[in-house]
């Protein structure tokens, strides 16, 4: 086996890669908690397709009731090597939804080609890393003999959601090894060239705010909580860009990121004054903060709106993550530097 004899047979499979990234892409894989099923029916599909590839496939399956099969699949595909030691490539099954269709040309799951480039939902993330990996172990199968080194892929559920069925799952049931080498080809940049080392930490959180409903003419009997909410809101966004200040180029944006996002719905009509308010913020943290000091800032705020406006308001931390920076002299950092 050659890296020469290896890049040809992928090469001369681009047509078939994108045919099987069209149709993979044509069933949605959404997470529950976003209005989907899970990825059930994507996985059954890339199991088929790794029995056309002659690849072995190991399930490992996280159970999960709000699904209508019972489980989020993780799928395992694995090729001996020389050493125990493994090079594994981690891509997420699970899609964001569509968002709103108006802004679409084309029907997000009916995948196009278009000017060299498909379009469609989760062709790139992380579609073309399922699929691409695939068809390279694929290759090195092909060509035979064992590589120096054992290649995985691990396809993993959950990844949009919090990765607690996914990633996290595996990671409780001895799968990687101390040593191993693990690539998650989940950063887009179209010319592929960067290594990326580092991530910000995540902060994810929903603030509901109890008032007091009432008929909006008689706004004296209620307690609005929408206006306490958009209140705290507002104060959120102004103190957490205030205080959690720096830039590290290494990033993009180079800064802390914090942002208001998801509202759920509260009363149907105008005339009623809303006893409940939800809202939620993603914070994306340089490493040197950590996700415990914001949410000690936006609690003292929660503390002055509760005070003020005699609201009740609960913080609820939907997702927390945070990750050290790999070393940049790091084995596999430096294996991929020269590679690209
Ligand atoms: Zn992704």
């Amino acid at each position: 086996m050659t890296l020469q004899s290896v890049l040809e047979r992928i090469d001369s499979s681009k047509e078939e890669m994108v045919n099987s990234l069209i149709e993979m892409c044509k069933i949605p894989s959404i997470h529950p908690d976003s209005g989907g099923d899970g990825e059930t029916e994507r996985a059954k599909f890339l199991t088929e397709l790794c029995g056309k590839l002659g690849l072995p496939v190991r399930s490992v399956d996280a159970p999960d009731e709000k699904v209508s099969s019972g489980v989020r699949p993780n799928m395992l595909v694995e090729l001996e090597g020389k050493q125990d030691k493994m090079v594994w490539i981690v891509s997420h099954s699970d899609i964001v939804p569509a968002g709103n269709l108006k802004h679409w040309d084309t029907d997000p799951f009916d995948p196009v080609v278009k000017d060299g480039k498909i379009f469609g939902r989760g062709v790139e993330d992380n579609g073309q890393s399922l699929i691409r990996s695939l068809y390279a172990l694929w290759a090195v199968k092909e060509e035979g003999g064992k590589p120096d080194v054992g290649c995985g892929l691990a396809l993993v559920a959950d990844e949009e959601v919090g990765s607690r069925l996914g990633i996290q799952y595996l990671l409780t049931k001895d799968i990687f090894n101390p040593g191993d080498l693990i690539l998650v080809p989940d950063f887009s940049s179209s010319a592929g060239t960067d290594v990326e080392i580092a991530e910000k930490n995540i902060l994810w959180m929903r603030i509901t705010t109890e008032g007091r409903q009432s008929h909006a003419s008689l706004p004296h009997k209620g307690i609005n909580a929408l206006r306490a909410g958009a209140e705290l809101l507002l104060m959120i966004d102004k103190e957490l860009h205030d205080r959690y200040t720096g830039k590290n180029e290494i990033f993009d944006p180079p800064t802390s990121t914090f942002e208001p996002t998801k509202k759920n719905s509260n009363v149907p009509n105008v005339n009623t004054v809303p006893g409940k308010d939800v809202f939620y913020f993603d914070c994306r943290l340089l490493p040197e903060f950590h996700p415990e000091e914001i949410r000690t800032t936006v609690r003292t705020l929660a503390d002055q709106i509760e005070q003020k406006r005699k609201v009740k308001i609960k913080i609820d931390i939907i997702q927390e993550e945070m990750s050290p920076a790999t070393s940049e002299d790091s084995e596999f950092v430096v294996k991929l530097k020269n590679a690209i």
